[in-house]
């Protein structure tokens, strides 16, 4: 039998079309080697395949020319720094969604007032807003607690084993939206489904769950529903941080405007696209550090 050395292995698969990167990260994979070590792909290319690693190499190229996400096939995903297992059952994270975490942190960083900062991340997902968040107050030494929402029980099954793992205390909820939710918080972010249902690039992500993609005719059914229910769940002078479609932030701040929120406005994605929406919800007495927090941002 003709051996296939790691530098031939990776030359077929470029040349069926696979992307240089993810052949490396799955040639690692096969040959259980952690997506870090590139450089000794380097070092070995002249090393001969074992049968089964090229076996498990080519079954996992098969899948990625497929159209599955290289997350789902090496099983994790980078997100804010921290390594999320990742499977079928929830949304890949996605890069753009570091912005509205970013965005949480800048909001919650100068508040000092509460003892027990609460933070919610509606449509959890593998749970990557909620513990990222938990993952920086803590490592900054602040009380919090994180509570994670998703309508999937198969996701949250997903964002509590990731909770586990990280050794991050997140409280999970079962609940569609805000249904099952009792208390109130300092900061609500969600990146809910914004795709338009018969918008074309949903065939490009047809292996992710489409309950977490697809969100009526003009992709803002969810979006108005969590403006709509975020005022009852929201502490006077908390905030509600949505990630939207790269066109919808005119038409987000528009429904958080006539739901009544303060201080409405979009942050910009890596990309420079307005990809973020929030406002602060401001009946009553506003918490002063939430205030100095808004002040310092546009
Ligand atoms: N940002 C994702 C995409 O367009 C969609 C995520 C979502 O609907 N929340 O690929």
């Amino acid at each position: 039998m003709s051996s296939i050395t790691c530098a031939q292995a990776l030359a077929a698969a470029y040349g069926s079309g696979l992307e240089r990167l993810d052949a490396q990260l799955l040639l690692l994979q096969a040959l259980g080697k952690p997506a870090g070590a590139r450089s000794w792909l380097l070092a070995h290319d002249t090393d001969e395949l074992a049968p089964e690693a090229l076996d498990a190499f080519e079954a996992m190229r098969l899948r990625r020319m497929a159209g599955e996400p290289l997350a789902y096939i090496v099983g994790s995903k980078e997100f804010f720094g921290l390594a999320l297992q990742v499977d079928a059952r929830v949304l890949v994270p996605r890069p753009d969604t570091e912005t509205l975490v970013e965005w949480s942190l800048d909001l919650l960083e100068p508040l000092n007032g509460p003892p027990a900062l609460r933070v919610l991340d509606l449509g959890t997902g593998s749970g990557a807003i909620a513990l990222a968040i938990a993952h920086s107050l803590k490592a900054a030494g602040r009380a919090a607690a994180a509570t994670a929402v998703d309508a999937s029980a198969a996701a949250l099954d997903v964002a509590r084993e990731n909770a586990r793992r990280l050794d991050l205390a997140v409280e999970f909820v079962h609940s569609n939206w805000l249904a099952q939710v009792g208390e109130s918080f300092h900061l609500i972010a969600s990146n809910p489904p914004y795709v338009a249902s018969a918008d074309p690039h949903l065939v490009a992500l047809r292996h992710e769950p489409p309950q977490a993609l697809a969100a009526g005719q003009d992709g803002l059914d969810d979006i108005r529903k969590i403006i709509a229910q975020a005022p009852c769940r929201l502490t006077p002078g908390g905030w509600l941080l949505l990630e939207h479609g790269y066109d919808q932030a005119c038409r987000v701040r528009e429904l958080l405007v006539s739901q009544g929120f303060a201080q409405v406005q979009s942050r910009l994605d890596l990309a420079g696209i307005e990809r973020c929406s929030g406002g602060q919800w401001p009946p009553g007495p506003a918490i002063p550090a939430l205030h100095a927090a808004a002040g310092g941002q546009t």
